[in-house]
């Protein structure tokens, strides 16, 4: 059995003290380069075995030349030639399939792509309430909240319900013996208030219902999941969608689609045409493909505001609605006297909604579904046939948690997109 340990340029003193420790028949132990490391690790024979065993499930091409020395590759070479279908396919297409948030990470940075589902790369979990955690808690109780089905009731009682059974979860309940964490779970609980009275509003303002909480869309489920076809390869992508709501208007059933954001839940339309927020119209076009008509699409911000700088309508549905004013009427009935809606980005002038990038005629909003499977499509072949560049969209970078590993401090390479 052997231990090793590593180092990037200059060992810690703690380091020097482990090795000192040990020796090899009185022998100071050695020192490997990397090279060496990685004949220590695989050895010829010991690769070869490797190799065939995985044969069937396969890894990805890129990635073994990535830690494999140089005389190594073309094995993985004719292996590929053997089966005759790239191997990035199993590594990334587990069971033939793939998920929206995966396919929006490659859109992001190929190479973040690979580390985060080929590699599986994760951050060590440290034990604080960081923003991921403040989302997590609030989608959670938002969810609780809907699911709950009354919008009648008194927020500020359910607020209270929603909280207590939420602190009892273990998740939660270990930020009470911190003073700061605790402050900062009992913030949340006022931010809460002012989520659920928006939400309540979206639902008693139209003639909307609840019709889908945490939806799966995916093989075998109400929801089938979305094919995509790359020549002779059939991937099926698959997802969850936060909320999916639906009115009958002339016996037909309309939806909105949301989707809980703690980020930035801003729609650009430049994000649909780079691959940056997809998900909206992959979930819309799977619904379309299960008998419904689309209203909306839409992102709910649900994040604590540290900023004093707020507005009024900070928790309005953000996204595209269907330019149907009969539609738009009894989404919110309140339009027709305010002309401009609390619950979505629309206004009326005469009569009429005011044109915008956030009203579109159904037909185009068909046709940004279908245009987001075609991009899926394209992303899906990329992966198959092995992309893992170093390719990341402008502002990636800077909050991405595998800087460490890519060591791209620079943010070289961004795509001005
Ligand atoms: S830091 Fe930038 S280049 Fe590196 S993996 Fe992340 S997005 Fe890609």
């Amino acid at each position: 059995m052997s231990l090793f340990l590593s180092y990037t340029d200059n060992p810690a003193s703690f380091f020097t003290d482990i090795k000192n420790s040990f020796t090899d028949n009185s022998k100071t132990l050695p020192v490997l380069t990397n090279l060496d490391f990685q004949k220590e690790l695989y050895t010829h024979g010991g690769i070869i075995r490797h190799l065939v065993k995985v044969k069937g499930s396969k890894r990805e091409t890129k990635a073994f030349d990535f830690i494999l020395p140089d005389k190594f590759s073309h094995i993985f070479k004719n292996i590929e030639k053997a089966n005759d279908k790239p191997v990035s396919g199993a590594m990334f297409f587990k069971n033939g399939t793939t998920s929206v948030s995966a396919l929006e990470t490659y859109f992001s940075c190929p190479y973040k792509h690979f580390l985060r589902y080929g590699l599986k790369a994760t951050e060590r979990e440290v034990a604080e309430f960081a923003p991921i955690d403040i989302g997590r808690f609030l989608h959670l109780a938002v969810k609780m909240y809907v699911e709950n089905n009354n919008f009648d009731a008194d927020v500020k009682v359910l607020k209270d319900t929603i909280f207590k059974t939420l602190i009892k979860l273990p998740e939660y309940k270990k930020y009470l013996a911190d003073p700061f964490t605790k402050l900062m779970l009992f913030k949340l609980k006022n931010e809460l208030e002012k989520i659920f009275e928006t939400i309540k509003n979206q639902f008693k303002c139209s003639i909307f219902k609840p019709l889908f909480i945490e939806a799966k869309f995916d093989s075998g489920y109400k929801i089938e999941a979305v094919e995509l076809k790359i020549s002779n390869v059939s991937v099926k992508l698959h997802g969850i969608i936060d909320r999916v709501d639906v009115m009958n208007v002339g016996g037909q059933n309309f939806v909105r689609v949301i989707d809980y954001k703690s980020g930035n839940a801003k729609f650009l339309n430049s994000d649909l045409q780079f691959g940056k927020k997809i998900q909206l119209f992959i979930y819309m076009h799977a619904l379309i493909k299960s008998g419904y008509r689309p209203f909306g699409l839409y992102y709910f911000p649900v994040k604590f505001k540290f900023s004093k700088d707020e507005t009024e309508n900070e928790y309005k549905l953000t996204g595209q609605t269907v330019d149907n004013l009969e539609l738009i009427n009894c989404a919110d009935e309140n339009l027709k006297c305010e002309n401009i809606s609390k619950i979505f980005e629309v206004k009326l002038k005469d009569g009429k909604t005011v044109k915008s990038n956030k009203i579109v005629s159904e037909e185009e909003l068909l046709k940004k579904c279908e245009y987001s499977v075609n991009l899926c499509e394209r992303a899906a072949k990329e992966i198959i046939d092995g992309n893992i560049d170093i390719s990341p969209q402008r502002g990636v970078c800077e909050y991405c948690e595998y800087v460490c590993v890519c060591k791209n401090y620079g943010f070289l390479g961004e795509r001005q997109v």
